[in-house]
């Protein structure tokens, strides 16, 4: 029982197989023989392989059908060239017959495509002929451009499709370019030539306004070139079809040879139905697709092998297409807005505008003037941003200076009344003395001795301001001699100890060398240095010290003095040096000064042709470094003022606290 049941089922797999064989074998029943798995198409051209629009045909015809064929159906396609340019009479073409016959004898042909009008022609003669072998093959034809009827047996065999009707192109041109009245179609002298003629002459009457058509015809380029010297009428164009040759070696002229030897006659506008053209610098035209058109037919093919009957006659397909090249249409300026929907354009860059070139170069305008505009405005803007930054600075530094102004006021005026308060009330106190004939001859000196510190005070104030002011108009002078330096240094520590042990400071003065001659003014240095020094003691705590110091190195000499006192915040040190500054702090409010004292102690260096710097760390003590250069002047530059030392260091340390002022 369970082996019948397993007999049973095979049979009905094995019967399902013979069924999905018998299946997909059914494309082959017209065409193929019942075991025959492979398509044999014979193409035949009528002209050789270097004819372009022909090799795009057969490249679309090979694509479509490998994409669209049964997977399990392999190809065999065999290629001939009747080349009908070299010849056509009847003997060439009988020999061509019995090429045929004998190479293709023992094969089974399928399907033969006939490509343009000398294959179509060729072969429809073949077809019902029993000695052929192409006798009762399927036929299918393209890039056909005579008219073609087929009746009785040949409609069982033949079908494909035409060339695209001449019309469509010459009304393009009509209303593309509405001045032309005279189309000159240049045309070589081979078979399809005198069909195109005919064809032309028939769509005469769909052209939509009438135009004189004039037919230049050869087949060598020279011919056309010299034909075409004759027209030079600016509302004439050209319509190029049909190949050509040198007249000198027979040679095919590449099409942009063609294209380019015509241009250097003549400057009128070249139009094209032949889709190769396209490529190789015409305007364009309306062209058929050769690709197109052997897609066409290899899916009509398909249709066949699937078991259906062949479309009789011819197949109403158009492969005709609107194509035109970008920068042709700018050259012969051609309105691109005139151009047909759908139109297929090449060489367009990426961003171009599709406009007119008076249009496109207006928008070119105004998108400059904008970008213009623009980037003025920014400009503008950045300008505007800008003053108000600096106005913001300006503005920032005037208040600053103002505030400057206005605590230089508050510290003079204190600076002013201290003095003059002392001066005031020990003067007082004096007369007060006098009057009652108390004649305490010591009392009374250590008041004048007061009275004449804080006069001393006052005075160096009011230098110190005139100064100040002539370094502002520029009109400071310096009396320079040669010197011993170091004894002006050493002299101006030794006469400041006092001043220095008043507060316990132990005051040092120390060198490398005795004596360093140089050109200075001694006065200013003296001041330099004293004013320095007045500064260390006065911001030095009692019991410090101070380090006076003076080397030479090469041709310059250094001095440097330096305290262990309370220093200078590293971001006040740059401002020292500012003229009214003093760096607040609540340890130095109670030490007396104007902030000017450094402002002249930097020019007066500069002056020298030195410089000055600043070590200092909060704390731990400050180090003022002068740099001097070493060098000699003339004898007649001697200033041989002598001043009193003492009387000097009296003015600049008045304001260095002594108790008793
Ligand atoms: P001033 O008359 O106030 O001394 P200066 O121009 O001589 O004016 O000095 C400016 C400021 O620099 C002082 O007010 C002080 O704050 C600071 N300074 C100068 N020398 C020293 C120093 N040796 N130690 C600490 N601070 C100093």
């Amino acid at each position: 029982m369970k082996k019948g049941l397993l007999n049973y089922v095979t049979i009905i797999i094995i019967l399902m197989i013979i069924i999905l064989n018998s299946t997909t074998s059914i494309y082959a029943y017209n065409i193929l023989g019942n075991n025959d798995k492979t398509l044999d198409i014979l193409i035949i051209n009528s002209y050789d392989s270097k004819n372009e629009w022909e090799n795009h045909i057969i490249t679309g015809f090979e694509e479509k059908l490998k994409e669209i064929k049964p997977k399990d159906l392999s190809l065999n396609i065999d290629l001939e060239y009747l080349d009908i340019r070299k010849r056509n009479d009847k003997a060439y073409l009988d020999s061509f017959n019995d090429l045929l016959n004998k190479k293709y004898q023992y094969k089974d042909i399928d399907i033969v495509f006939a490509i343009d009008d000398g294959a179509f022609e060729f072969v429809k003669s073949k077809v019902l002929n029993s000695q052929s072998v192409l006798y009762h093959k399927q036929i299918l034809f393209t890039g056909v451009n005579n008219p073609v009827e087929l009746t009785g047996e040949y409609k069982k065999y033949i079908t494909g499709i035409l060339q695209a009707n001449t019309d469509q192109l010459f009304n393009l041109i009509l209303y593309l370019q509405p001045n032309i009245d005279t189309i000159n179609i240049i045309i070589d002298e081979f078979i399809y030539s005198n069909v195109i003629k005919k064809r032309v002459e028939s769509s005469k009457s769909l052209f939509f306004r009438p135009v004189k058509i004039n037919f230049i015809q050869s087949n060598y380029i020279e011919d056309i070139q010299n034909k075409l010297k004759k027209i030079n009428d600016k509302n004439q164009a050209i319509v190029l079809t049909g190949t050509f040759m040198y007249k000198s070696n027979k040679s095919h002229v590449k099409l942009k040879d063609i294209v380019n030897d015509i241009k250097t006659i003549t400057d009128n506008p070249i139009y094209t139905n032949n889709y190769a053209y396209v490529f190789n610098g015409v305007i364009g035209g309306f062209v058929d697709i050769g690709e197109h058109q052997g897609s066409y037919v290899a899916k009509e093919i398909c249709n066949i092998l699937e078991g259906n009957k062949i479309e009789e006659g011819i197949l109403p397909k158009s492969s005709g297409m609107y194509i035109f090249d970008y920068k042709q249409i700018y050259d012969y300026n051609i309105d691109i807005l005139k151009m047909p929907k759908d139109s297929k354009l090449l060489n367009k860059p990426k961003y171009a505008l599709l406009l007119p070139k008076p249009l496109k170069i207006t928008v070119c305008i105004v998108f400059s003037l904008l970008i213009l505009i623009v980037v003025y405005v920014v400009y503008k803007f950045i300008i505007e941003i800008k003053k108000s930054n600096k106005n913001k600075k300006l503005y920032e530094r005037a208040k600053e200076r103002e505030q400057l102004k206005t605590d230089f006021i508050v510290n003079m005026s204190h600076e002013l009344r201290t003095p003059l308060n002392v001066i005031l009330s020990t003067s007082k106190v004096a007369e007060l003395k006098i009057n009652t004939n108390n004649y305490d001859n010591k009392y009374l000196l250590g008041k004048l001795e007061q009275i004449n510190k804080n006069s001393n005070r006052l005075l160096k104030l009011v230098n110190n301001l005139i100064d100040i002011t002539k370094f502002e108009q520029g009109v400071y002078e310096i009396n320079l001699e040669n010197i011993n330096i170091v004894e002006v240094v050493e002299d101006i520590v030794l006469a400041s100890v006092d001043y220095a042990t008043y507060k316990n400071i132990d005051l040092v003065f120390d060198t490398e060398e005795e004596e360093i001659i140089t050109a200075i003014d001694k006065d200013k240095i003296e001041r330099v240095i004293l004013n320095l020094l007045s500064n260390a003691i006065k911001f030095t705590h009692k019991g410090g010290s101070i380090y006076v110091y003076i080397k030479r190195e090469n041709d310059k000499v250094f001095i440097s003095v330096e305290d262990n006192g309370m220093g200078i915040p590293k971001d006040k040190i740059n401002e020292i040096f500012n003229r009214f500054y003093q760096v607040s702090d609540t340890l130095k409010k109670h030490e007396e000064g104007s902030g000017i004292g450094l402002c002249i102690v930097e020019e007066i260096v500069d002056l020298h042709g030195g410089k000055i710097n600043v070590y200092s760390e909060v704390n731990k003590g400050s180090k003022f470094e002068i740099i001097l250069p070493i060098y000699m002047v003339e004898e007649n530059f001697k200033n041989l003022q002598i001043k009193d030392i003492q009387q000097i260091v009296k003015l600049e340390m008045s304001d260095v606290d002594t108790k008793e002022n």
